[in-house]
């Protein structure tokens, strides 16, 4: 067992030889959930103009303060649309939500504290309002020169919003990754088996945000293998390959790849990586469940460096849960992985988990009722009742 790497250390192996791809103008429609790389400055204010935030009358405060008071109306300005008139005392301006604010007038009323149409050449204010009164002022939401957005920042649909409001229609940005993914074995080629891993793990780098690539399928020949990595590998930006990296005959992918390891962990111990033409590849194991757990653990937060993520950010989210079932295993110097159903209690205010079904490393459908791994550290694992750490997946 001397040569099992801790998880940690094979982890950090990993990570420490990927680096974050190169920023670069990246459109708002290609930018969710992609990194900043630098901090956004306004060039303009937000809002850019004076505007109403009600359909209503532009008018003189002060005209209304002995309402209700009949005032001449001079206009109509609809959103979008430039005044051509200067309010005067006992003049207003019918405006809709959005329009700028006229010259002279320093109040809007709100349509439903008047009395009138959009026809007659007065209209009746009801009630008075204070100066100010309605008025979105330049600049309340953001000013020009004001930095919005560290590097960094994460870019969610508010984000995406504020920065289309600004004119910031590409910021600098670490790019989605492209990850390639490429299935090996004869008998995924015969189709003695149907290949799983392939669009398992092109669906998992669709939910993690990243641009999947479907790189097919190679059998188990060396030059085969050889040529379809270096082109994954100069057409991507990461290469996921599943299978060969055990201890039989025709494992040829670890052979490909300068870094085998054994990582104490179960399922998933094999696992292969590299540098081809500077393109990380990760050569997961075959077994189904074992593909989806390396990616987890070592694939999917190395992507995340890549895209530009900080440290703490790599990982998915741990909790502790309760053990709504015994969750027993064997002392074998490993961590293990086993495949749950979480979910939050309000009754008690706790995590609650329990197996999804059978364990093996061949058995997906454990891991397709699964929505999260808990962590049994080496030993004897958990007692009905007991306290384990979950990730959610
Ligand atoms: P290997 O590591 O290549 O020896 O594969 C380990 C096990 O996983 C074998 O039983 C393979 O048939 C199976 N396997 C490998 N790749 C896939 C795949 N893409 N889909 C389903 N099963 C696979
Ligand atoms: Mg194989």
């Amino acid at each position: 067992m001397s040569d099992l790497v801790p998880l940690e250390d094979a982890q950090r192996l990993v990570l420490e030889r990927c680096q974050p791809l190169t920023r670069r103008a990246v459109a708002l429609k290609d930018a969710l959930g992609c990194v900043l790389a630098e901090p956004v400055t306004a060039r303009t204010s937000v809002p850019p103009f004076a505007n109403s935030a009600m359909d209503g009358y532009a008018v003189h405060a002060a005209d209304t303060a002995n309402a209700p008071v009949e005032l001449e109306v001079i206009e109509t300005i609809a959103a979008g649309a430039q005044p051509t008139q200067r309010v005067a005392a006992g003049q207003a301006s019918r405006i809709m939500t959005g329009a700028p604010v006229p010259d002279g007038a320093d109040a809007i009323v709100m349509v439903e504290l008047t009395t009138g149409s959009p026809t007659s050449a007065t209209v009746t204010v009801n009630e008075a309002v204070p100066v100010g009164n309605h008025i979105r002022h330049v600049g309340e939401d953001v000013a020009a020169g004001d930095e919005v957005f560290d590097a960094g920042t994460v870019l969610t649909p508010g984000h995406l919003g504020v920065l289309a409001s600004l004119g910031v229609d590409a910021p600098m940005a670490r790019p989605r990754a492209r990850v390639g993914v490429l299935s090996t074995g004869d008998e995924l080629v015969n189709g003695a088996i149907h290949d799983s891993n392939r669009p398992a793990l092109l669906a998992a780098c669709a939910r993690s945000n990243f641009e999947p690539v479907d790189l097919g399928i190679v059998g188990d020949d060396g030059d085969a293998l050889t040529k379809a990595i270096e082109h994954g590998a100069a057409t991507t930006d990461v290469l996921l390959t599943t299978g060969g990296v055990s201890a039989g005959d025709f494992d040829y992918v670890k052979r490909i790849l300068d870094t085998q390891l054994q990582v104490a962990i179960r399922p998933a111990k094999p696992l292969a990586f590299g540098l081809v033409q500077q393109t990380p590849v990760f050569g997961l194991p075959g077994n189904p469940v074992s593909s989806m757990v390396s990616f987890e653990l070592f694939a999917r937060p190395a992507i995340r460096k890549l895209m530009g993520f900080a440290p703490e950010q790599l990982h998915r989210e741990r909790y502790t849960a309760i053990a709504d079932a015994p969750m027993k295993r064997h002392p074998d110097g490993k961590t293990h992985f086993i495949r749950v159903t979480a979910r939050y209690d309000d009754a008690d205010g706790r995590w609650h988990a329990q197996p999804a079904g059978g364990q093996g490393s061949h058995q997906l459908l454990g891991l397709a009722r699964a929505d999260a791994l808990a962590i049994l550290p080496d030993g004897v694992g958990v007692e009905e009742r007991g306290s384990v750490t979950v990730v959610m997946l």
